[in-house]
């Protein structure tokens, strides 16, 4: 190779060197900055592979400048002080980001929404609505997760009015969130004095009906409306509607079913009525009311022939309990001590039965809620399958 290239190679390598330094002793300052934010960064290196893990992290929030490649890392680190439970960490950090002039507008939304949720996770919810109301008035981007928080916040505090006020907004974005607006106005509903307030009523439950036609709430709340107002044939009708609906509540309306046909008269309708329930959606509620009324009407045999039936293909616990009890009344003259003990052993299996549970998130419940504790999901919590109706 030339002696002439290697000239060339190393004036080239010189000038480009050269121009290196130059760039870099322009800018001075920002190099100091940099070795300085590497030293921290050294120092919180040092801190977190010595299990300091707390110092590591103030190091790192403290020399992480804001900007727009950065901002991410801050809304992570806030993300985790919340998780972590440090919520006055979490919030200081979001309220400097905000607070920053460095921070680009164009952040300062996603920033306000962590605010928010730092403020909701300590139970801060003035705090919380304010802002969230704030980003819903400004369209913010996150318009709709503000919507949704607030509308659990007005759940929580059971302000059914406002509720509906957002969520009639969130409607116009999001058509599903129809069955919660439904629960809204049963929750109202329920409020009311069916004696002096039932036109209020019919009218909140026949707009539930407008949002969500299937909201089995409604027709139960309106059967029992007019019941207690006297219009049993119109309490009929909702209950029965709830067969459509959502068969696995039917259970929740046999008592009042009974009660209609009493009040009409037509007590002899019910149990062919039943029977045609059971040959469709089968369960154990429905064959121990069956029972119940066969054993009225028309006697013990035919009830527990029913009874055997059901339990061969759909055995339960309070299945065998009524068994057990119809073949107690049946033979009454005989020794009943093995009966006895599989009725008390039934007894207590059913003591402890947990009769509803959420099937989304397991919740298990004694009595049915429509609105889940555990998950705060509507209309999530149904009769047990394991007692209530067929696996
Ligand atoms: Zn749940």
């Amino acid at each position: 190779m030339s002696g002439g290239f290697w000239s060339l190679a190393f004036l080239f390598i010189a000038v480009a060197v050269g121009f290196l330094l130059g760039r870099l002793d322009g800018r001075r300052r920002q190099r100091r900055r940099l070795l300085n934010l590497s030293r921290n960064y050294a120092q919180g290196l040092d801190f977190l592979l010595g299990e300091q893990h707390d110092r590591a992290i103030e190091t790192f929030v403290r020399n992480l400048e804001i900007n727009e490649h950065t901002y991410e890392t801050h809304l992570a680190l806030g993300r985790m002080f919340r998780k972590r439970g440090e919520l006055d960490r979490a919030t200081s950090l979001h309220q400097n980001l905000l607070d920053s002039p460095r921070l680009p507008d164009e952040f300062k939304e996603d920033v306000q929404l962590e605010l928010a949720r730092d403020f909701l996770a300590a139970g801060v919810l003035d705090r919380a609505e304010t802002i969230f109301q704030d980003m819903v008035d400004g369209e913010s981007r996150h318009a709709e997760a503000a919507m949704r928080h607030l509308m659990a916040i007005f759940e929580a505090e059971k302000d059914w009015h406002s509720a509906m006020a957002v969520g009639e907004k969130l409607l116009l974005r999001d058509h599903s969130v129809a069955s919660t607006l439904a629960h809204y106005c049963c929750e109202l509903a329920e409020r009311l004095d069916y004696h002096t307030e039932a036109n209020a009523a019919r009218r909140l439950l026949r707009r539930a009906l407008s949002f969500d036609e299937g909201c089995v709430r409604a027709s139960l709340l309106q059967g029992r409306l007019e019941l207690a107002r006297g219009n049993p044939d119109t309490a009929l009708r909702a209950f029965k509607r709830i067969r459509g609906q959502d068969p696995e509540f039917f259970d929740e309306v046999l008592d009042d079913l009974e009660e209609c046909y009493r009040q009409l008269g037509r007590e002899e309708e019910l149990v062919n009525f039943l029977l045609e329930c059971c040959g469709e959606h089968p369960s154990t509620p429905l064959v121990l009311k069956l029972s119940a009324r066969l054993r009225e009407r028309v006697g013990e045999e035919e009830a527990a022939e029913l009874v055997t039936r059901y339990m061969q293909h759909h055995p339960t616990v309070r299945g065998l309990r009524e068994m057990v009890e119809l073949s107690m009344r049946r033979n009454q003259d005989t020794d009943h001590e093995q009966l006895g003990i599989l009725r008390r052993l039934s007894d207590r299996l059913l003591a402890g039965e947990i009769q509803y549970q959420c099937h989304r998130c397991g919740f298990e419940a004694r009595s049915l809620h429509w609105q889940c504790p555990g998950c705060k999901g509507w209309g999530t919590i149904r009769r047990n399958p394991e007692e209530g109706t067929p696996a």
